[in-house]
């Protein structure tokens, strides 16, 4: 077989050589060490935790490494794609502190690699085909959907691996003269790749690879044997194809992807020693996986888990940099040691490693994000969390910016009880926050809990509500304010303290802490609250006694 004539003859207007493109994307002028890494989703519109898990160690490893992080589309298979979703990767992606150096952005591309989407590169793909085909590397195959199906029934029967390869690769055996002949009666084919297969070589003979991931160290696995198509009968490329020369002519030095492609990295080895090229460093991720209700670890799922949008996280308000920080926890084994070490540091100082990563699948679980946030949000001062906080409500509660009106009013809420040595830690995403702080507000203020029982029972709650408001003075101070109500608890028959209750229930209707529970359900509506000296403070002394009078 003339392969030359053969590759003339399928890409007859592929007219540039690949020494053309080696020229036009030469080697990147790097510092020594600096890494080059992509992300490259697919815009079906969804963008999930296992692709910002996936963003964040291809960030960290290109910027601590003082190299290049990019974004490519990878939109080859064009039934899922979705009109705006690159735009939603692009802010999603931001919104977290993902930012990229160069690739697809929403007014075209940016840096000299491109085209970045892979479905403006169809040229670029065929012209490498064309190579593999010249050197009789790869070959065009007529096989109908049909013959495939037989194909596959036989191998089921003889207990054969399933697929194209040797043998029962029909097409490699094709003269020129056929496969003219069926390009000439318009038959639909694809091109496939000639693997040096494996299949007649005993077990003890087959050829194996060694691949070095940098998360899962050495990977000993069997070489490929499968005749792989490498562009569909469209002409588009599939993924195997489209990345190997992408990742080649865009420089990238690591292809950090998820271990659902572990299974076809010898698919893929054999693709970059056929093109002659060096591979990247693959790094292989762990799946996301959480706990389910009966404390069973299972692959977080699209269906079952809203958590694993990132939606989610945007619409319940999460502080990106609560999402960072834990995310951190579970990318890097020894991250949460260099942050009781550091508690002040950035986050971007510690040093991520792809060896400190789990190859065993890492445990999501929203409880320890929330215990995380809550740290987090700690150190974010009130004036900065009032700017996130609106930022969010008029993305998502725009019925509420009224609550923003009085910055000074909702800075002192929000830094309630947060300067103590042992400071509350209320405050965990914007939803939560915002339905925690209501009462505040009087058009979102209403009674969510019951009086106390105790004081419900002796028919005492307007008779407390009257003293205590007569008595108040808005400017006493805490210690004064709690001696008064201690004198309204004993002047009505409750114990001044509780462990007097405690000793003898006989002897009093109930104690002091039922008489505070009156006023903190008036005031704020709920049982539950902090200090109420520092509330009343805040709502300040003509909403604290409108507040009052309602109830008398
Ligand atoms: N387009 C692939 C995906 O969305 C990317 C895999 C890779 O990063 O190589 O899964």
């Amino acid at each position: 077989m003339d392969y030359e004539k053969l590759a003339e003859l399928l890409f007859p207007h592929i007219t540039r050589t690949p020494e053309d493109y080696e020229a036009m994307y030469p080697p990147r002028q790097l510092p020594e060490g600096a890494k080059v890494t992509r992300l490259g989703p697919s815009p079906t519109g969804f963008i999930h935790l296992g692709n910002l898990y996936g963003a964040f160690v291809d960030e960290r490893l290109a910027h601590q490494s003082g190299g290049v992080f990019y974004l490519r589309i990878e939109d080859t298979d064009d039934k899922r794609f979705v009109e705006g979703a690159v735009e939603i990767i692009i802010n999603s992606l931001r919104f977290f502190g993902i930012n990229f150096d160069e690739g697809a952005t929403m007014d075209g591309d940016t840096g000299s690699y491109g085209d970045y989407t892979q479905s403006r590169r169809g040229e670029i793909y065929q012209c490498f085909a064309k190579k593999l085909v010249r050197e009789g590397k790869a070959y065009p195959c007529f096989l109908t959907e049909e013959e495939i199906a037989e194909i596959r029934c036989k191998q089921e029967e003889m207990k054969l691996t399933p697929g194209i390869y040797c043998q029962f690769a029909k097409c490699r055996s094709l003269t020129y003269e056929q496969v003219e002949e069926n390009i000439k009666a318009g038959k639909p084919y694809v091109v496939r790749l000639k693997s040096d297969g494996n299949m007649s070589l005993p077990e003890d003979q087959i050829k194996r690879i060694h691949v070095q991931d940098a998360i899962r160290g050495t990977l000993d696995m069997p070489a490929n044997d499968q005749d792989t198509v490498i562009l569909k009968a469209t002409g588009i490329p599939t993924y195997h194809f489209a990345h190997v020369v992408d990742d080649h002519l865009m420089r990238t030095t690591h292809v950090v992807r998820g271990a659902e492609w572990l299974p076809s990295l010898p698919i893929h080895i054999e693709l970059f020693e056929k093109l002659g090229w060096e591979p990247p460093v693959y790094c292989h991720t762990a799946q996301l996986m959480k706990l389910d209700e009966e404390g069973n670890k299972r692959k977080l799922s699209k269906r079952k888990d809203p958590e694993l949008s990132l939606d989610y996280y945007r619409n319940q308000g999460y502080h990106p940099a609560a999402v960072r920080e834990y995310l951190m926890t579970i990318l890097n084994s020894n991250f949460e040691e260099w942050r009781i070490a550091n508690p002040d540091a950035d986050i971007d100082e510690f040093e991520f490693t792809t060896e400190k990563m789990s190859t065993s699948g890492a445990l999501f679980d929203l409880n320890k994000l929330n215990d995380i946030s809550k740290d987090v949000l700690l150190k974010i001062s009130a004036s900065d969390l009032y700017d996130f906080l609106k930022g969010w409500a008029a993305e998502f509660r725009p019925e509420i910016i009224h609550m923003f009106d009085d910055r000074a009013y909702l800075e002192r809420i929000l830094d309630i009880g947060r300067k103590e040595a042992k400071p509350r830690k209320d405050h965990i995403y914007a939803q939560q926050m915002v339905d925690n702080i209501s009462y505040f507000f009087d058009d979102m203020f209403k009674i969510e809990d019951s009086f106390p029982a105790e004081v419900e029972a002796a028919g005492d709650t307007a008779a407390i509500l009257r003293k205590y408001l007569e008595t108040y003075d808005h400017s006493d101070d805490q210690e004064t304010w709690f001696a008064k109500i201690r004198t309204i608890a004993q002047e009505l028959g409750y114990a001044a303290k509780p462990k007097d209750y405690k000793k003898n229930p006989d002897q009093y209707k109930g104690h002091v802490g039922h008489v505070s529970t009156v006023i903190r359900v008036a005031l704020m509506g709920r049982q539950q609250s902090p200090d109420v000296w520092e509330i009343q403070q805040i709502l300040g002394e003509k909403r604290t006694r409108e507040r009052l009078e309602r109830f008398i």
